[in-house]
This record gives structure tokens, C-alpha cells and sequence, in this order.
């Protein structure tokens, strides 16, 4: 087992200066804690990678990891983009105060509505998808006489090394024009004869927790070639290549992540080997920020064993909180945060509290000796755990605490019963 947290004297799970237990007696379980540092230190990274290559460059934040009020502001504190990809995570941006000159929408079926709110409260740039959507903003500019900064989502035929429904970048995707086919000039062509549509450059996202170097170095030569060879017919050059996100993190011993200057100098080699005039690189990192810096502490409630077989501890949270294991397999994994110092003594399913089989946290994990009210520390649980959530079963859905430097900060309200009918109404 991986344990490079720190611990307390009594032998309990510290997050920043912060015993993990006195969280759980203050704000209740399951709760949701993230450990600021981890996040600012990673934006940290990224940018002493492309300092480092001397390469102009914008992280963007992808907020669909985890989208409330106070990540917002801490991005604005550390003055980068944020991606929004829905009205939703538009509004929540722009209620926290976030720039919305620094916000790229995204999306690959944008409304109406959506586009003409973007458009009212001039996001830094919308990043066209397909047509039906050119046809759109080019109706909202006009009835709003306003320009905008697009870019352009390319289809570029690479498909990353990870799970089915982490693939973007193959031919056969729901997103973006497809380069092989010509829709990708197509759109190039229209977008540059619009003059309310101010062309940045172009953007392409393989994927999600992508581990080798080899797909965005071939993302990056081929983008490049893509830009070459538009060049020679339009005239254009892009000022911007943005290259998504998609960087891989640990959730157990089996991942092997890449570090930010290994794929930064990789993806710098190819673009100043190619390129007389290089783009600036806009990245797109979701995962990578806020995945590590996250944990979820539950309690451990009701036990069931079964001769031969291994057994299954309950916890007082699972797939309403934390649905990556049922969607697609996910691996984590978890201590006890108020026995830190004990030995494993057996393997066993954590298994979750809703109405589902499939409700199983961890498959296999390794414990101590357990008992009721033991807290269960799910690790690296930041990125799409809470922004997934939901109240199946009629669960509340848990509170968001963080903390920095020891001291913690209640971000997100546990939901209360009365929040659960709130929207109900009488027949
Ligand atoms: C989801 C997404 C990202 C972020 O992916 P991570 O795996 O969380 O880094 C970046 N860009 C786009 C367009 C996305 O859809």
C-alpha cells in the first residue's frame, strides 16, 4: 500500500496540517476533503514545465473534475483558464467571481441558450464543435451584434491507450470535426469568412488518464501537420494549438503516470522541431489538478462474512458519491484513517450502501482489523467524484471541505432531506 500522507502521533490520516478525524467529528461522513496545496502545487508544475521549454502557454483548468464556487476561486487566485462545458458550470464559474475572459465553453451539442449566455457575458472563447453549432453563434453574434473568439475542435484520428469511454480523439467520436473526411476545412473555411468569429486556433483531446508521452507526441506532430496543410490552401496560421488534457494519475500501484516536464519537453520537441513560427500550447487538465488532492471519508458500518470467500465491509457512502468503480471499473484505494499505524491483518470489498450489486467501492483492500465507526479514507477520489454525484436511493449528497496549511473550510453544505424535496411537488 502507497501511504505517503502523513500521520498524526495517534496514529491518525493528516491532510494538510489537518487531522482527517477531527473533520469527520466536526462536518459528519461522508465528506468529501480536499488538501489546496496538492492543487496549487500541481498548477506549479505545469507551469515550471513550459518555463522551462520557454514555450508561451494557458493551463485551462477542465471543471468537469470538480465544479463548485471555491475551486472556481482558487483558479482565479492562481490566475489560470478554466474549461466549462454547460450553462451550469458557466453560471457557477461566473457566480464565483471567475473572469469570464479566462473561460473556454466546450461542449459537443451547446443550446441555444447556452451559447447566447456565453455570448452576453463574453467568455474568452467558445470552441466549436460541429456545424449545427456555427450556424447557432453565427445567429446569436448577429442578433447581438458582438464578435467572439472561437477555436476549433479537431477529430485528429489518434486514439489514446485507456478506456472505451475515455477515447475522444479516434475518427469514430462523438466530438469534434473529423480531419480525415474534410469537415475540418469545411469549418475552417466558414469560421474564417465570418467576421463576427475571430479564430484563435485549434484544439484536439485524445482522452483521460492517458499515461505514456507517445500519444501527445504524435498529437502534437500531427496538429502541427494539420496546420501546415491548412495553411497552404486558407492562409491561416493558428495563433493557439490547444492540446486538451487527459493526463494520467496514480489511484493505485498499477498506474504510471507521466510527470508535467516529461510531456511538456515531448510535446515542445516536436512543435519547435516543426514549426518556424511556434503557436502558443494551451493544456487542459482536469484530473490531474484536483484527482490526487481529493480523498472521500466514510464510516464503517455493517459487516458480512461469508466462509471461504472474502468479506464485505460496509461504508455509509459508494456509488452516489464515488460512481467511476460501477461506470467503468475504477480502481482506488483506502486506509483507516484512525488506525494508520496498524497493520493489515485481511483482504476485503468495500462495498457501498445503495441498491446496487454493483455498488463495490474497492474490490479488493487491504485493512487492519476493523470495527463500526472506523473512518475509511478513499484516496486521489478529487476528479470526477463529487461533480458526478447523485441521490439515488434518496442519499443526501455529501458536504466538500477544504483545507490548506491546517486549516479547514467548509466549501459545499452537507444536502439536507428537506434539500432532497425541494423540487417536489404535491399530486
Ligand atoms: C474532460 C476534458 C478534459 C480534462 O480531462 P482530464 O482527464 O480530467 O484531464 C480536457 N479537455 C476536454 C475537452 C475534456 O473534455
Amino acid at each position: 500500500m502507497i501511504i505517503d500522507e502523513l500521520i498524526s502521533e495517534n496514529g491518525h490520516l493528516m491532510i494538510d496540517g489537518v487531522d482527517s478525524i477531527d473533520l469527520v467529528k466536526e462536518y459528519g461522513t461522508p465528506l468529501y476533503v480536499f488538501d489546496i496545496s496538492k492543487v496549487r502545487d500541481q498548477i506549479k508544475k505545469f507551469r515550471s514545465a513550459f518555463e522551462k521549454e520557454s514555450l508561451n502557454y494557458q493551463i485551462s483548468y477542465a471543471s468537469k473534475a470538480f465544479a463548485v464556487k471555491a475551486i472556481y476561486q482558487v483558479m482565479k487566485q492562481e490566475n489560470v483558464h478554466v474549461d466549462v462545458v454547460s450553462g451550469g458550470e458557466l453560471y457557477t464559474a461566473l457566480a464565483a467571481g471567475f473572469p469570464s475572459n479566462r473561460i473556454s465553453f466546450h461542449g459537443n451539442n451547446k443550446s441555444l441558450a447556452e451559447l447566447k449566455m456565453a455570448v452576453e457575458n463574453h467568455v474568452g472563447v467558445i470552441m466549436l464543435d460541429n456545424f449545427h453549432e456555427i450556424e447557432l453563434l453565427h445567429q446569436v453574434l448577429q442578433e447581438n451584434e458582438e464578435t467572439i473568439q472561437v477555436m476549433l475542435r479537431l477529430t485528429p484520428g489518434i486514439s489514446a491507450h485507456t478506456h472505451k469511454y475515455d477515447q475522444t480523439g479516434q475518427t469514430d467520436s462523438k466530438f469534434g470535426f473529423d480531419v480525415n473526411s474534410g469537415q475540418a476545412k469545411k469549418a475552417l473555411q466558414l469560421v474564417l469568412e465570418d467576421p463576427q468569429m475571430k479564430l484563435l486556433g485549434y484544439h484536439a483531446h485524445i482522452g483521460s488518464q492517458i499515461f505514456g508521452t507517445e500519444g501527445f507526441k504524435m498529437l502534437a506532430q500531427k496538429m502541427v501537420e494539420i496546420a501546415k496543410n491548412f495553411q497552404e490552401e486558407s492562409n491561416y496560421w493558428p495563433q493557439v494549438i490547444n492540446l486538451g488534457g487527459g493526463f494520467g494519475i496514480s489511484y493505485n500501484e498499477d498506474d504510471d503516470p507521466i510527470t508535467a516536464d516529461d510531456f511538456i519537453s515531448v510535446i515542445a520537441q516536436e512543435l519547435k522541431k516543426d514549426c518556424d513560427d511556434v503557436p502558443e500550447i494551451w493544456i487542459e487538465p482536469g484530473r490531474s489538478i484536483v484527482g490526487p488532492a481529493g480523498y472521500t471519508l466514510y464510516q464503517i458500518g455493517s459487516r458480512k462474512d461469508i466462509p471461504g470467500l472474502e468479506s464485505y465491509v460496509s461504508v455509509d457512502g459508494g456509488m452516489g458519491d464515488n460512481i467511476r468503480p460501477a461506470l467503468y471499473q475504477a480502481k482506488y484505494q483506502a486506509v483507516v484513517a484512525n488506525k494508520m499505524n496498524q497493520a493489515d491483518i485481511e483482504t476485503v470489498h468495500i462495498s457501498g450502501k445503495y441498491c446496487e450489486s454493483g455498488d463495490i467501492l474497492i474490490d479488493q483492500q487491504k485493512l487492519p482489523e476493523t470495527e463500526v465507526g472506523d473512518v475509511l479514507a478513499v484516496l486521489d477520489t478529487g476528479a470526477y467524484g463529487y461533480s458526478m454525484a447523485m441521490n439515488y436511493n434518496r442519499n443526501p449528497r455529501p458536504a466538500v471541505v477544504f483545507v490548506e496549511k491546517g486549516q479547514a473550510k467548509l466549501v459545499v453544505k452537507r444536502e439536507t432531506y428537506e434539500d432532497l424535496i425541494r423540487l417536489d411537488d404535491n399530486y
